[in-house]
């Protein structure tokens, strides 16, 4: 297999692992730090502010949110193939792939599921 030159800056059109032409984008970043790093904000603003410390609170809950806008400037996009979740690194920022839509990923979902069940059979 030819793998396509991923260093052209040129944005791919398939899934390198697969052909699939079904990718999206979403950040180089883990979703689960960013929903802990917002959870923990939002628990700490809570007990701050009902033990009337309403500084810190309103600096922890800007602060998280100031980190938060820091991190989606710095952190590039990674392109995900839907059909074989191969995650593609190092590409240009584009804005020729559209983020991740959950009806895509249920077609291909269900294609795995009947692939599995195929092969049980
Ligand atoms: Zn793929």
């Amino acid at each position: 297999m030819t793998l396509p030159d991923l260093t052209t800056g040129k944005p791919i059109e398939h899934c390198v692992a697969c052909g699939n032409n079904q990718l999206y984008r979403q950040k180089n970043f883990p979703q689960w730090l960013g929903v802990a790093i917002l959870g923990v904000a939002c628990a700490s603003f809570f007990i701050l502010q009902g033990l009337y410390r309403p500084r810190p609170a309103w600096v922890i809950l800007i602060g998280s949110a100031l980190f938060d806008g820091i991190m989606y400037l710095l952190v590039g996009d990674v392109i995900v193939c839907y059909r074989c979740q191969a995650k593609h690194y190092g590409l240009p920022r584009s804005k020729s792939y559209d983020p991740f839509e959950l009806a895509i990923a249920e077609k291909y979902r269900q294609e795995r599921l009947r692939r599995e069940l195929a092969l049980k059979k």
